[in-house]
């Protein structure tokens, strides 16, 4: 059986649990052996309360010696283990299992080592009888769960699949796996998911990882027919001073650094591919600005594309002061502008009568002709396909190009999406800036929480209330945001209220926005359309209902449409739910202000595929890695690929299983 074939090959995998590994984005036989545990518990042998350590996960053996209920969900263990050691283990919230425990018996307890007063507690520990235990004794995996797939069903599946092995070549080249030390593949495959140590766990992983970046470098050669060096326009230097010092502030150093990094590629006669990370409010925008207007000094055109019209007009009036100041020509294209403008304009545009087009993707259209374009910026370019961003790119010849997003992108990924790309990261925040002050609330708390929202827009703020995220159905979302807007009505009823959804027509977002903008509006309920780049100073409360429905990183990004004024500004998490889960992940972003460690966290408790969305389907396999992390690692894949790309044609490469690796995985690359 091939590896490649679908999952329902494997006997006893029906349609049904195909359907469900599809919603992880598992589809074939290869899918599933490298859909690998996010962790493991070491279940191997029970330890006591006394070699424990805190906060560490515990392993063990104790008898029950008294069983209490403290209040409804709630109840407690008291245990002895074989030490003598009396401790307790607390459940909460699972009264089924209640019964389930009995007085006088064994059991073997797993779970993080606590203390309650100077007691040592187990909450909520997974437990096993003396029955039982032997069948799971090991090191078990933790598989990363989604969408309705019990771990026993990924486990299951595995071991139909493990058995079908003897069809997994290898795909490392020899040299290279003896150079480096890396376990073979099939070996690894099963370390993985059965570990026989953490030794050698650790092993497998080094290897899948090196596999993992040295398979996406290979491939991204592949799909730019090997053409490692694009050609570029070399730009001159330029003289910036003269506009930063029109700026009304200093860059701050991840900026300045950030721009000399860029400056630095358009001077060379190597293409540009630059991705430009900044966490929301680092400023960015103006990096673009300043990097556009080096490329327009240099007597080419740039454009940069933004993901919606409110951006590209807020971008628009962000610079068309400085470009009327310095005499450049600055304009905007979106699917608002007149056939009437939009005719005049792109007969300026080809005729190279203007130096920079601002606009949404409108610019994409055929009949968008530059006369000389040498730069193209796309912002928050998560929002963009791969498609678009080439038909951006097509718009000139050797033209450079950066892109930009506040949604850190881990490294492998970036490197998937966009072949061998650099990084700027702005890394600082512009002066002055309070954090904004976080706090996840439950429902005995909402009326509080509202009432601390009616006191600041009596100071004059401004806020935002977005709405409940109902799965992808827009109209259903809506309907919630409609609910929610008619009960804030009755209850701010003394205060200007506008309701924006996905489903306004373009110029009536545009034009609440406005008045949001100019203060015309001071409490702004909306679905997750505001979520991108928008920003109003004085707005300073971000409250958001559900928010457990959100991911991580989206409720930074929503977070950080405020805290850009001078005043203290806040975030509310309104979580109705009260699973363990959703707290935890509400606790994330109460302590964590470091976008790039959230979404980071967020891939690690969503898994990959949920991260990125359908979009990114089948790549979910390849974030064992992480660029930054396993560095070294990552270089010497790289280097490898490229040292092997240049020794062997593809034509010999495309006949072995690697070859097949590299197809598969440049498929997976064109297809996202
Ligand atoms: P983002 O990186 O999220 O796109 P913006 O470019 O929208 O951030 O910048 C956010 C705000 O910070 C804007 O109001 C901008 O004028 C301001 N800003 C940008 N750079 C600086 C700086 N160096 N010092 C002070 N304020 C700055
Ligand atoms: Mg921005």
């Amino acid at each position: 059986m091939s590896i490649y074939a679908p999952l329902t090959q494997l006997k006893g995998v029906g349609p049904k649990r195909e359907e469900k590994f599809r919603g992880v984005h598992i589809e074939t036989i290869l899918d599933l052996l490298y859909y690998f545990p996010r962790d493991y518990e070491d279940l191997r042998t029970p330890s006591t309360f006394s070699k424990g350590r805190f906060g560490d996960p515990l392993l063990v053996k104790g008898k029950i010696i008294g069983k209490r209920r403290i209040k409804t969900k709630l109840w407690k263990c008291s245990i002895v283990d074989r030490e003598g050691t009396i401790g307790e283990v607390s459940f909460f919230a699972s009264d089924f299992l209640y019964p389930k425990l009995e007085v006088g018996r064994a059991y073997y307890f797993y779970g993080d080592l606590g203390f309650f007063g100077n007691q040592a507690q187990l909450t909520n520990p997974k437990f096993y009888t003396e029955g039982q235990f032997p069948k799971i004794q090991g090191i078990q995996p933790i598989y990363p769960l989604a969408k309705g797939l019990k771990q026993f069903e990924i486990e299951k599946t595995l071991e139909l699949a493990l058995e079908s092995l003897g069809d997994l070549s290898e795909i490392l080249p020899r040299p290279i796996r003896e150079k480096y030390g890396l376990m073979d593949r099939k070996r690894a495959i099963y370390e993985m998911h059965r570990p026989t140590s953490f030794e050698d766990l650790s092993e497998a992983r080094r290897r899948f990882i090196f596999e993992e970046f040295f398979l996406l470098q290979c491939s991204v050669f592949y799909r730019q027919g090997y053409d490692i060096n694009l050609e570029g326009i070399p730009m001159k230097d330029q003289d910036l001073d003269p506009i930063l010092q029109a700026l009304p502030f200093d860059l701050t150093s991840g900026q300045a650094r950030s721009l000399e990094e860029i400056l630095d590629d358009l001077k060379k006669d190597k293409a540009m591919r630059r991705l430009l990370q900044g966490d929301v409010g680092s400023g960015k925008t103006m990096v673009a600005m300043l990097a556009m207007l080096f490329v327009v000094k240099n007597g080419y055109q740039t454009a940069l594309m933004a993901p919606t019209e409110i951006l590209a007009s807020q971008h628009f009036q962000t610079m068309e002061d400085y470009y009327e100041k310095f005499g450049y020509k600055l304009a905007l294209l979106t699917g608002k502008t007149s056939p009437k403008e939009r005719k005049i304009l792109l007969e300026d545009l080809a005729q190279g009568k203007i130096d920079t087009l601002l606009g949404t993707h409108a610019l994409l259209e055929e009949d968008v002709e530059f006369a000389n374009l040498g730069l193209v910026i796309t912002d928050e370019q998560h929002r963009f396909g791969v498609d678009q961003r080439e038909t951006f790119l097509n718009k000139g010849k050797a033209i450079h190009s950066l892109v930009m997003t506040a949604t850190p992108i881990p490294r492998t990924y970036a490197l998937a999406n966009f072949g061998d790309l650099d990084l700027s990261m702005i890394d600082t925040l512009p002066p002055g800036r309070l954090p904004v002050q976080t706090k996840a609330i439950d429902k005995d708390h909402l009326h509080d929480a509202l009432n601390f929202l009616r006191r600041e827009l009596l100071k004059g703020h401004q806020a935002y209330v977005v709405t409940p995220l109902i799965e992808e159905n827009e109209s259903l979302n809506l309907e919630a945001a409609e609910k929610v807007y008619q009960d804030l009505q009755k209850e701010f009823a003394d205060f200007r209220l506008a309701l924006l959804h996905g489903q306004l027509s373009n110029q009536d977002k545009e034009e609440i926005m406005e008045a949001f903008n100019r203060g015309d509006i001071d409490l702004l309920v909306s679905t997750t359309v505001i979520e991108v780049g928008v920003n109003v100073p004085n707005a300073n409360v971000m409250f958001i209902y559900n928010a457990q429905q959100f991911g991580l990183a989206q409720l930074h990004q929503l977070r950080g449409r405020v805290g850009r004024g001078k005043d203290q500004a806040y975030c509310i998490l309104y979580n109705s739910s009260d699973t363990e889960k959703a707290w935890e992940r509400m606790s994330i972003i109460e302590s964590t202000r470091n976008g790039l460690k959230i979404a980071q966290k967020d891939l690690e408790l969503r898994g990959a595929g949920d991260f990125f969305g359908t979009r990114q389907s089948g790549l979910s396999r390849f974030f064992l890695g992480d660029a930054l992390k396993d560095q070294d690692l990552f270089q010497k894949a790289q280097k490898e690929a490229q040292v092997f790309f240049r020794r062997y044609p593809f034509s010999v490469v495309e006949k072995t299983p690697l070859g097949d690796a590299i197809k598969e995985v440049e498929a997976l690359l064109s297809r996202t």
